[in-house]
């Protein structure tokens, strides 16, 4: 088994998005898939539009994937909707998310959500291997970095824990230590901090990634 690792994450004046001059533009009467896990896999970068063939249909939709795969082949370069219905992780018998780390080795949850997560569900770029959050009996809605996340949905009731449980396990302040996270772009810090939100309730949720 090969893991295809991702290059870290993109500096953050990094253009998000390239256009390949050559091959397919997307087209604007065909809707994107949505990822009910993934908030938005363009912002994080595992998704972009590009003219390059998708190794799975073998179309150019103007989209591919470049995020991790983990698979015995060394395909890993998908169009939306070969990830959205499942045929990709089938074709080449292999899964997007660690399986066994959603959840984070803590809570067990059904397995049409397991599968979900770990075969028709985009990656994100992390140094370690990747986590999903989960709670109310399902996995979470990865939001992205923490410094893609809406100031206003950290700064509410629903990521009071999430906050305390950051600042411990990076050691900071509460108050400005917090601030100065936030300030940071992820680019100058030697950690990530993934961020998801329960589908249920709204609570935040996730994990320091460190380099
Ligand atoms: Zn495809
Ligand atoms: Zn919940």
């Amino acid at each position: 088994m090969s893991r295809h690792v991702p290059p870290p994450p993109a500096p953050d004046n990094a253009p998000k998005a390239l256009e390949d001059e050559l091959g397919a533009a997307p087209d604007p009467a065909r809707a994107l898939p949505e990822f009910r896990y993934y908030a938005d896999p363009f912002e994080s970068g595992v998704m972009r539009t590009s003219g390059e063939t998708c190794q799975c249909c073998g179309k150019a939709t103007g989209y591919i994937y470049g995020g991790s795969f983990f698979a015995v082949g060394s395909e890993s370069h998908f169009c939306p909707w070969c990830i959205a219905d499942g045929s990709a992780a089938a074709k080449f018998d292999g899964e997007f998310n660690d399986a066994a780390g959603v959840g984070m080795g803590e809570v067990e949850l059904p397995m049409p959500v397991i599968e979900e997560v770990s075969q028709r569900t985009p990656s994100f770029f992390s140094w370690q291997q990747e986590q999903w959050w989960a709670h109310c009996n399902d996995a979470g809605r990865f939001l992205g970095e923490i410094e893609h996340v809406d100031r206003a949905l950290l700064a509410s009731e629903n990521a009071a824990d999430f906050v305390r449980e950051t600042c411990e396990a990076v050691r900071l302040e509460p108050g400005e230590g917090w601030q100065s996270l936030l300030d940071t772009p992820s680019g100058d810090r030697s950690f990530a901090v993934f961020v998801f939100g329960c589908l249920h309730c709204g609570k935040l949720g996730g994990y320091v990634d460190h380099s």
